[in-house]
């Protein structure tokens, strides 16, 4: 026992919290997965923890049971908000609520006044996982406001997320953003039997450490590049790099890339070089 509030499946039906699809709701009661998630993410004495959508608040009472000094949930699904009031109550001063779609939220602005490290940690939904990520990743300002994510994926984007041009088959634009921008690896698979419903998948609980000291390029230049490389991921370079407004071949001998390879061949450090070569040829 984590704390003295309900069990999760009670506060379920209590809330009549029958999980939707559309929100991707798979929730998780097993308090012993979601202690392991919190200590992941931890030690978090000190941190406020963003966390997105808490749903019945199985993570959220994890987190706080671990010690961190103040949650703050983002939650689209109104029909969870008087659980969340109820851990609420439990953790005076611990835990702040916010109703609203996370993709639509400025998290930064959120945290603007919060002295101390800040994290996020979350059990995502699928459906806008990535999309989330994403978002967070092409932060304006760099290194984020954020020192960790601990974030539990689909294990085929998790996948995706700590590729390296040896795993073909799964590297692509998001391992090269995440690579670029962080230091990411798989902590632990999350079987589907965890989760209710269960999902058709395995989850992985994935870690990103921003890199104090990025590969120096602009993220919305490297993003046009890798949409180009990988959108033809069995073309070679040249041909599929035709098309970003400069001489193909121009722009991968001045990154030192030879342009018979194809886009899987290419590291993140070379990826950057390409980034990098495109303005200084577009502003000739
Ligand atoms: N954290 C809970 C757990 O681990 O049991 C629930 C996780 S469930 C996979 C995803 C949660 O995200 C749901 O509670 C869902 O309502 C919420 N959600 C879905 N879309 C959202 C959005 N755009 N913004 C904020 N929360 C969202």
């Amino acid at each position: 026992m984590i704390d003295t509030l309900p069990p999760l499946r009670e506060v379920v039906r209590a809330h009549g919290l029958e999980p939707k699809k559309s929100l991707g709701q798979n929730f998780l009661f097993d308090l012993n997965l979601t202690s392991r998630i919190a200590r992941a993410a931890g030690p978090l004495d000190d941190v406020t923890v963003v966390e997105i959508g808490p749903g019945p608040g199985g993570l959220t009472r994890a987190l706080l049971a671990a010690g961190a000094r103040e949650v703050i949930a983002v939650e689209r699904d109104e029909r969870c908000l008087a659980a969340l009031s109820e851990i609420a109550a439990h953790y005076p001063d611990r835990l702040e609520i916010v109703a609203g779609d996370a993709l639509a939220t400025d998290l930064a602005q959120l945290v603007a006044g919060v002295a101390g490290r800040k994290q996020i940690c979350a059990n995502l939904p699928y459906n806008i996982g990535t999309a989330l990520l994403v978002q967070w990743l092409e932060s304006p300002v760099w290194p984020p406001w954020y020192d960790k994510l601990t974030l539990m994926f689909q294990r085929e984007v998790a996948e995706r997320i700590v590729a390296t041009p040896e795993q073909r088959v799964d590297y692509g634009r998001l391992g090269v953003l995440c690579g670029c921008l962080t230091k990411a690896r798989i902590l632990f698979d999350v079987p589907p039997s965890a989760f209710t419903p269960p999902p058709k998948v395995v989850s992985s609980v994935v870690e990103l450490l921003p890199r104090t000291d990025p590969l120096p390029c602009r993220i919305e230049i490297l993003s046009a590049v890798t949409q180009a490389a990988f959108h033809q991921r069995r073309k070679m370079l040249r041909q599929s790099l035709k098309g970003l407004g400069v001489e193909a071949l121009e722009l991968l001998n001045a990154a030192g890339i030879d342009g018979t390879k194809r886009a899987e061949e290419v590291d993140v450090a070379g990826f950057v070089r390409l980034a990098q070569q495109l303005v200084i040829l577009r502003s000739r």
